[in-house]
C-alpha cells in the first residue's frame, strides 16, 4: 500500500470512530485554514473528476447555493457550488464553503427545485455549522500519534477531504445539518418540505447496497427516527410562525 493510501485508511478509521463516539469536541482549526484546506481539496477533486460545465444548470444550482448561503449564519465565507459528472446520487460539502452535487442528484431532482434547495441547504447547514472543523479540532480522540500528523500538516486533511467515499456524518451532525436546511428553506423562495420529501425518496432507495443511492446513503446515514425529526421540527416551526425551542 502506497504512502498516501495508508494515510487515507488511518483517517478513514479515526473518521468512523470519531463519528461513533460523538464526543465533546474542541476546534482547533481557525477559519482561514478551514477555507484553506477546504480550497486545495477542491482543487484535487477538481482534477480527479469532470465538472458539468452546463451554464443554465450551474446558474440554476448557484442561484439556489447563494440565496440559501445567504440566509445561513455563516454568510461571511464565499460559497462555491459545482457539479460533479458521477452517475451517483450525492451531495458534499468541504471545509471553508465548497460543494459539489452529483449529476445524479440533479437527475433524482429533475425540475423540483425545492427538493434541490432542501439537499444543499443541508449542504450548507454542514459548513455553516463547522461540522468539518469540529471533526478536525477532535483532539481527545485522536490520541497524541494522530495529533502531530494532524497539527500543522493540513496537507493530509486536503487528502481526507478530497476522498469523497470517506466521511460518514454522525447522527447528530445529521440532525444538525436538517434542521438547518428547514430553517434556511423556510420563507425563502423554496418550500421546505422538500429536503422531507428527498429524505422519503433515499429510504425507499435504502435496501441492499442502495445502487446510485449508495454514495448518500453511505455519507448521509439515514434513519426512520432522522425523518421524524425533520418533518416535527417543520411542523413546529409552521405552528410558531418560524419560531423554534431550537
Ligand atoms: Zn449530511
Amino acid at each position: 500500500m502506497r504512502a498516501v493510501g495508508r494515510v487515507i485508511l488511518l483517517f478513514a478509521i479515526v473518521l468512523s470512530a470519531a463519528v461513533l463516539s460523538g464526543c465533546k469536541t474542541s476546534s482547533l482549526i481557525s477559519e482561514s485554514q478551514e477555507i484553506e484546506i477546504g480550497r486545495q481539496a477542491s482543487l484535487d477533486i477538481e482534477r480527479k473528476y469532470h465538472v458539468v460545465n452546463d451554464p443554465a444548470l450551474n446558474q440554476r444550482i448557484n442561484h439556489i447555493g447563494q440565496t440559501i448561503a445567504a440566509r445561513s449564519a455563516r454568510a461571511n465565507i464565499a460559497y462555491t457550488f459545482k457539479i460533479l459528472d458521477l452517475k451517483d446520487v450525492n451531495a458534499v460539502s468541504l471545509p471553508g464553503g465548497w460543494v459539489y452535487l452529483y449529476k445524479g442528484l440533479i437527475n433524482e431532482c429533475k425540475d423540483d427545485d425545492d427538493m434541490l434547495a432542501g439537499v444543499i441547504a443541508h449542504e450548507i447547514g454542514h459548513v455553516a455549522a463547522r461540522h468539518h472543523a469540529a471533526i478536525m479540532g477532535r483532539e481527545t480522540l485522536y490520541g497524541i500519534g494522530i495529533q502531530v500528523l494532524v497539527k500543522g500538516n493540513l496537507q493530509q486533511w486536503v487528502a481526507v477531504w478530497a476522498n469523497l467515499d470517506l466521511l460518514r456524518w454522525s447522527r447528530s451532525d445529521e440532525n444538525e445539518a436538517d434542521r438547518l436546511a428547514i430553517n434556511y428553506t423556510y420563507g425563502s423562495p423554496w418550500k421546505p418540505d422538500g429536503l422531507i420529501r428527498f429524505l422519503k425518496i433515499l429510504q425507499t432507495k435504502s435496501k441492499g447496497d442502495g445502487g446510485i443511492f449508495g454514495p448518500m446513503l453511505r455519507t448521509h446515514p439515514l434513519t426512520k427516527e432522522r425523518i421524524e425529526r425533520a418533518e416535527k421540527y417543520l411542523q413546529e416551526l409552521e405552528r410558531t410562525g418560524g419560531k423554534t425551542s431550537g
